[in-house]
C-alpha cells in the first residue's frame, strides 16, 4: 500500500482559532465544526463541478455538495449565468417579481401533490410555518413526529423520545420548553403498532404526522413501503394531515421527491435544499383547500422580508430545469450504484463489517453489518470507524461530511470516471482501517 502524506491543514488551522473568537465553536451551523472527527474544519475558498478547494490548495472531490443543495455539482454554468443576470438587476425588491412565478411554474406542472406554493429562506423555516398551516387548518394541536427524522432546528420539532412507555417527547435543546414538547409525540419509525396505538391514545387531538419519507439526517434509515402506505391510509382514516418533509429528498430521489418514487401523496410538503440551486430557499406546499388557510387569503400568519429573493429563485429556476430533464434521475441513482457497488463489493470479499446504503443519488456509510436499518436506535453509536475513514479519505483527496449520522451525495458533475476513482480510493481507505 503507498504511503499517505497528511494533507497540510494550516491555513485552515489559523482560520478556525480566529473564528472561534468570532462564533461560537468557530461555526455558523454546528456540524461544520468537525467535533466527530479528526482535525479542525476545513476552510474552503472555491468549488467547481465536482471539486473544492481548502485555503491551503488541497484539492478533493467532494461528496458533501454543501448538504444536498448542489445536485449539479459547483459552479454549473447555468446556475451560474441566471444569477449573474438576475443581480444586474438588483438582489431584493420585497415585492412580487417574475422569477417566483417562473419558479413555483416550474415545480408545480411537474408536481401532482400540490396545487400551491410558498417560498421561504431555510428548509427550518418551511417546516415551522407549514406545521402552523397542519395546525390551522385542522384545528388540533399534537403532532406525531418519527425519532430519527431532523425537521430543522424549530422548537416543536427539537424533540426526542421520551423514556418508558409515554409517547410525548423530551426536549432535545436547551431552551426548547417543556410545554411545546408535550405536544409533539414522537414514535419509532417503520413502527406500525406503535403508530396505532398513538393514534388511537389522542384520537381527535392530532393535526399532523411529520416524517422524512426517506430519512437521511440519521444515518439513511429506509423506511418499508409497507410502513409508508399504513401511514397514509392511517392518517386519511384518523383526519391527520400527512406531511412530508422533503427537504432533503425532494429534487434528489426524484423530481418530486419520494412522494413521486413511492406515489404517495402528503398533504403537506416541504422543500429546501436543492430547490434554491445553492441559495437560501425553503418551500411548503399542499392542496390549494389546504394553502387558503396562508396570510393574506387565511388566518395562519406567515411572512418573510427575503422570501422569494429574485437571485435566490434565478438560482432555482437554473438548477431545477436541469434537473427536470427527461433522465436525469434515472442517470444520476445508475452511476451512485455503480459507485456504491464498487465499494460494496470489495467490502463484502474481504468480509469488513461495512456497507453503503444508498437510494437514488444519496449514500451513507454504514459500519453495522446490518442489511438495513429502519429505526433510529439501530444505528451503531460508535463512530471510531467513520472517524478513521473520513481522515483516509481527506488524504486520498475524497471529501465526505464531517459526521458519521450524515448522507453523502452524487452530483452530475460526478462523472464515471471520477466516481471509480473515488471508489478505489474508497477500497484503500477500507483496507487501511480494518487491517
Ligand atoms: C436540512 C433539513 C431541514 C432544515 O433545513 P435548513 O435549510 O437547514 O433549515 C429540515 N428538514 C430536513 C429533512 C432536512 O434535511
Amino acid at each position: 500500500m503507498s504511503t499517505q502524506h497528511t494533507i497540510k491543514r494550516s491555513t485552515s488551522e489559523a482560520l478556525f482559532e480566529t473564528a472561534k473568537t468570532y462564533f461560537p465553536g468557530g461555526v455558523n451551523s454546528p456540524v461544520r465544526a468537525f467535533k466527530s472527527v479528526e482535525g479542525s474544519p476545513l476552510f474552503i475558498k472555491k468549488g467547481d463541478g465536482c471539486y473544492i478547494w481548502d485555503e491551503d490548495d488541497n484539492q478533493f472531490i467532494d461528496y458533501c455538495c454543501s448538504w444536498g443543495p448542489l445536485i449539479l455539482g459547483h459552479n454549473h454554468p447555468a446556475v451560474y449565468e441566471k444569477i449573474v443576470g438576475a443581480l444586474q438587476n438588483g438582489a431584493s425588491f420585497g415585492a412580487p417579481t417574475r422569477l417566483e412565478n417562473e419558479l413555483a411554474d416550474l415545480i408545480l406542472s411537474r408536481n401532482p401533490f400540490i396545487d400551491k406554493i410558498r417560498f421561504t429562506s431555510s428548509g427550518t423555516e418551511a417546516v415551522m410555518s407549514a406545521l402552523r398551516l397542519a395546525r390551522g387548518y385542522t384545528g388540533k394541536t399534537k403532532i406525531i413526529k418519527f425519532e430519527g427524522c431532523y425537521h430543522g432546528h424549530s422548537d416543536a420539532l427539537l424533540v426526542k423520545a421520551g423514556s418508558g412507555l409515554v409517547t410525548f417527547g423530551e426536549t432535545s435543546s436547551a431552551g426548547v420548553p417543556v410545554n411545546v414538547a408535550v405536544d409533539t409525540l414522537v414514535l419509532p419509525l417503520n413502527d406500525l403498532d406503535a403508530l396505532k396505538q398513538c393514534v388511537a391514545e389522542y384520537k381527535d387531538q392530532i393535526a399532523c404526522a411529520i416524517i422524512e419519507p426517506i430519512p437521511a439526517n440519521n444515518g439513511l434509515l429506509l423506511q418499508e413501503k409497507t410502513f409508508l402506505l399504513a401511514l397514509r391510509e392511517i392518517c386519511t382514516e384518523e383526519g391527520i394531515l400527512l406531511f412530508f418533509d422533503e427537504v432533503i429528498s425532494g429534487f434528489r430521489v426524484a423530481f418530486s421527491g419520494a412522494a413521486e418514487l413511492y406515489g404517495i401523496a402528503p398533504d403537506i410538503v416541504t422543500y429546501g435544499k436543492i430547490i434554491g440551486g445553492g441559495l437560501p430557499v425553503g418551500a411548503y406546499g399542499a392542496k390549494a383547500q389546504i394553502m387558503a388557510q396562508i396570510s393574506p387569503d387565511g388566518p395562519v400568519y406567515q411572512a418573510g422580508t427575503l422570501s422569494g429573493n429574485p437571485v435566490a429563485m434565478a438560482a432555482g429556476i437554473a438548477q431545477l430545469t436541469e434537473c427536470a430533464k427527461s433522465g436525469f434521475y434515472e442517470e444520476q441513482a445508475e452511476r451512485t450504484r455503480y459507485f456504491v457497488d464498487i465499494i460494496n463489493t470489495h467490502a463484502k470479499a474481504n468480509a469488513y463489517n461495512f456497507e453503503l446504503v444508498t437510494i437514488g443519488s444519496i449514500f451513507w456509510l454504514s459500519f453495522d453489518g446490518k442489511k438495513s436499518i429502519h429505526k433510529a436506535d439501530e444505528i451503531n453509536p460508535d463512530m471510531t470507524g467513520f472517524k478513521n475513514i473520513h481522515r483516509e479519505l481527506l488524504n486520498r483527496g475524497v471529501y465526505l461530511g464531517p459526521s458519521g449520522y450524515e448522507v453523502g451525495f452524487v452530483s452530475a458533475a460526478h462523472t464515471k470516471e471520477i466516481l471509480a476513482h473515488t471508489a478505489s480510493k474508497f477500497c484503500e481507505a477500507l483496507d487501511v482501517i480494518f487491517n
